[in-house]
């Protein structure tokens, strides 16, 4: 059985203080830590002080890496100094580096590859824009996303991926996937890694939605038999990032 995975990805937002007393306020929620992996991805800067806040059982994630270890890249931050100050996690490809930064399919695998060689696990992120679900083409931009990142990685290496499938028609809208939506696109995806990788990574990988999660709407998207979590943007920011983790509750 696959643990439920649930991740807080702040993007751009917040400062000291506001984060502090947030992650405050996770710490001293009364959640089964057994029973969820949490992750939060704070922004670059408020990595390593959160990292020395957050209680066991709350990971630190960054929501970039470079995939070179070092160099003249000015602005960036690599994979080996995230391993450095202790990070064992990372967001790659998410919809607003593949759009806003226009980072590629290939780009965003050769990313994930170099994050599972240094030892630092990867929640990747994938989905369709709404031109591509109204063209009928979810499933073609789902696939061929993952089938990017299975053409770099070995069978052996999916134990340290989480799929993230965000629809970016659902993500900051408010117009959450339905239940049905997402089931179905998760199935499409464990179903495309059966075939492509294994039966085996298929059944163990877990694929979390996200894309206007909230502590309301999570439990059923939950339920769902394909549905291993969530990856969870502005709710993240508030106390309902806890109703999420009691999902599985
Ligand atoms: P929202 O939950 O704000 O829709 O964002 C989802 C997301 O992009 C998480 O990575």
């Amino acid at each position: 059985t696959r643990k439920l995975f649930v991740g807080g990805n702040f993007k751009m937002n917040g400062d000291l203080a506001t984060l502090t007393k947030l992650v405050h306020q996770f710490n001293e929620a009364d959640v089964d830590v057994e029973s969820a992996e949490v992750v939060i991805a704070p922004p670059a800067l408020y990595l390593l002080p959160l990292k020395e806040l957050a209680r066991k059982g709350i990971s630190v994630a960054a929501q970039n890496a470079h995939q070179l270890p070092a160099g003249a890249y000015t602005g960036e931050i690599s994979l080996q100094q995230l391993k450095d100050i202790g990070l064992n996690w990372v967001i790659l490809g998410h919809s607003e580096r593949r759009t806003i930064f226009h980072e590629s399919d290939e780009l965003v695998a050769e990313k994930t590859a170099a994050a599972i060689k240094t030892g630092v696990s990867v929640i990747f992120c994938i989905g369709e824009t709404l031109e591509e679900r109204e063209g009928n083409k979810t499933e073609e931009v789902v696939t061929r996303q993952t089938d990017a990142l299975a053409k770099v990685i070995s069978e052996e290496d999916w134990k340290h991926i989480v799929v993230a499938y965000e629809p970016v028609w659902a993500i900051g809208t408010g117009k959450v996937a339905t239940p049905q939506q997402a089931q179905d696109t998760h199935k499409v995806i464990r179903d495309f890694i059966a075939k492509r990788v294994s039966q085996k990574v298929a059944d163990d990988t877990r694929i979390i939605y996200g894309g206007s999660v909230s502590g309301k709407n999570s439990k059923e998207l939950c339920f769902q038999p394909d549905i291993d979590g969530a990856l969870v943007g502005g709710a993240s920011l508030t106390p309902q990032f806890i109703d999420v983790i009691r999902s599985a509750e």
